[in-house]
């Protein structure tokens, strides 16, 4: 492939950024890294760690900034990071923001792009209800809302004004959403 790609993807819980993510990780031959996918794993080995961000993640808020900084620097550290990523659910918050660009600034590297993917609110909650997901619960649901908009969605303005966001409208089909993405990111939709 071309250049390396270091990616973020923003945006509320069931905006389609995780199978965009996926998807384009795919396209570009580089890691998708969700840091929702790392807790789910830890906690699925019930690990003392896992249960403790279990709880918090069953009640739709964030696991701290800490635990998150060691789990995404070891990750970006990984050898098949090197090439290019795509992280999907990190940073969520304003110091996030900041250990990210840290660790960027220790491998010598910066973001290539922001990509804000973004829906209506009735159709994020519609995906949530359809999904079915243990977390996802109609109250779960709003709270990860309330939470995204409290502490997340400023992020926007932070990488707007460092020059690195393109937005996306997340209303459309999967492939729509990818296309779209596709064009921002200015490589040659298949
Ligand atoms: P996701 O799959 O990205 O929606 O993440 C599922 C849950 O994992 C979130 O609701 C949070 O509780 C937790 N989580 C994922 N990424 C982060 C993060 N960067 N910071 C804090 N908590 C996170």
């Amino acid at each position: 492939m071309g250049k390396p790609f270091r990616i973020v993807l923003l945006g509320p819980p069931n905006s389609g950024k995780g199978t965009q993510a996926e998807r384009l990780a795919e396209t570009l031959g580089i890691p998708s890294i969700s840091t929702g996918e790392m807790l789910r794993a830890a906690v699925a080995t019930g690990s003392e760690l896992g249960k403790r961000a279990g709880e918090v993640m069953a009640k739709g808020e964030l696991v701290d900034d800490e635990l998150m900084a060691e789990i995404v620097s070891d990750r970006l550290a990984e050898a098949d990071a090197q090439q290019g990523f795509i992280l999907d659910g990190y940073p969520r918050t304003a110091p996030q923001a900041e250990t990210l660009a840290a660790i960027l600034e220790r491998l010598e590297t910066r973001l290539d792009a922001v990509l804000l993917v973004d829906a209506d609110e009735d159709v994020l909650i519609a995906r949530a209800l359809g999904r079915g997901r243990s977390d996802d619960s109609e109250d779960v649901m709003r709270e990860r809302l309330r939470v995204y908009r409290a502490k997340t969605a400023p992020l926007i303005e932070h990488y707007d004004r460092l020059g690195v966001l393109r937005s996306i409208d997340g209303n459309h089909s999967i492939e729509e959403v990818g296309r779209r993405i596709e064009s921002a990111l200015g490589i040659a939709g298949g």
